[in-house]
């Protein structure tokens, strides 16, 4: 009898970073408000995942913990951010500023405030690359001037010299760009890039940021208010509200098969050319000071039930695994 023997080589997916039940306050005059809601999010190694939401949702703090660059009267009440397997969180600041910049580097909201306006723009891409590369200053700059050239900044050996106010608002966010790429990092965070720019150089922007990470298969957060951004490149979404994930998914199903009455009411506000009229979400988000019993979305929620204002939603997996939080699909 032939013994058949079956090898199944499941192929296992590694994540670079790994999010655990994170909450975060801050220390208001008298008070603890808190911004972050035991948050869970999982980045796979070359993925793309959107965190999306309004102003004020939590967005930027949960990706400014994992850079550790959180202001002076936050406190991180429990979690953990588990980059490559380990514990962000236990690392000291010395140990964090190797990983910054080399490991994970950021792409904040606006490179004006970002760039030193003392320094030439090379001085600033230089001294990055000697920091953590421990190289030569002719090897650092001749990485510049790639990093520069890779950005699609015309003349870099040239435009090394300058200063940040000689260059144009896209010129500085590409800028910044090249920094957060000269050492080659894993992970990239990408906090709103494109607000701060004008809608022709968003649209720039953003092609250089997919084309980069299609070419260097680097893994991103990208962090934005607007849905139609994350439909282009992402490959999941997190939705936040009120410093929660309210639904987490792949692209395609958020799109096709939203869930959550919030992600709905998010793709219902999308312009389009059909549409005459733009639906809006009504009413505003909570402060982090306000505490809400129940579903924290359930003052705007037009599919609000009894259940909602005193029961807080807990998580439902779907198909695919679809997650949110709503008692429609408890
Ligand atoms: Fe709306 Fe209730 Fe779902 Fe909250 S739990 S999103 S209020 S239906």
């Amino acid at each position: 009898m032939t013994n058949l023997v079956i090898i199944i080589i499941v192929m296992k997916k590694e994540n670079i970073l790994e999010i655990k039940n994170l909450n975060i306050s801050f220390q208001m005059e008298d008070e603890l408000a808190r911004a972050v809601h035991g948050v869970e999010l999982t980045l796979e190694k070359g993925k793309v995942l959107g965190i999306v939401g309004e102003s004020g949702c939590g967005k930027s703090v949960t990706a400014m913990s994992i850079m550790k660059l959180l202001p002076s009267n936050a406190i991180i009440e429990s979690g953990e951010i588990l980059y490559n397997g380990v514990n962000l969180l236990n690392l000291s600041q010395n140990e964090m500023q190797k990983i910054r910049g080399s490991k994970i580097s950021l792409i904040p909201q606006d490179p004006l405030t970002s760039l030193n306006p003392l320094y030439t723009v090379g001085e600033q891409i230089i001294e990055t690359i000697e920091y953590h590369r421990g190289i030569s200053r002719k090897e650092a700059t001749e990485i510049a001037v790639e990093s520069l050239k890779s950005v699609k900044i015309p003349e870099p050996e040239n435009r090394l010299n300058d200063y940040p106010h000689q260059f144009s608002g896209g010129m500085r966010q590409r800028a910044i760009i090249a920094m957060a790429l000269c050492c080659n990092p894993e992970l990239i965070i990408a906090d709103e890039p494109t607000t701060a720019l004008d809608v022709t150089v968003q649209a720039q922007i953003l092609d250089l940021i997919k084309q980069i990470q299609a070419e260097r298969g680097t893994s991103l957060i990208f962090i934005t208010h607007d849905l139609g951004v994350i439909a282009e490149f992402c490959n999941h979404v997190a939705v936040m509200y009120a410093g929660r994930i309210v639904e987490y998914a792949q692209v395609e199903d958020i799109f096709n098969n939203p869930l959550h009455p919030y992600t709905k009411g998010l793709l219902e506000s999308l312009p389009s050319p059909d549409k005459e009229i733009l639906n809006v979400i009504p009413g505003q988000p909570p402060a982090i000071t306000e505490n809400i019993p129940g579903c924290v979305f359930h003052p705007r929620c037009p599919y609000r039930m009894d259940i909602c204002d005193k029961v807080d939603p807990v998580l439902t997996i779907k198909e695919n695994n679809q997650q949110v939080y709503c008692h429609l699909y408890d």
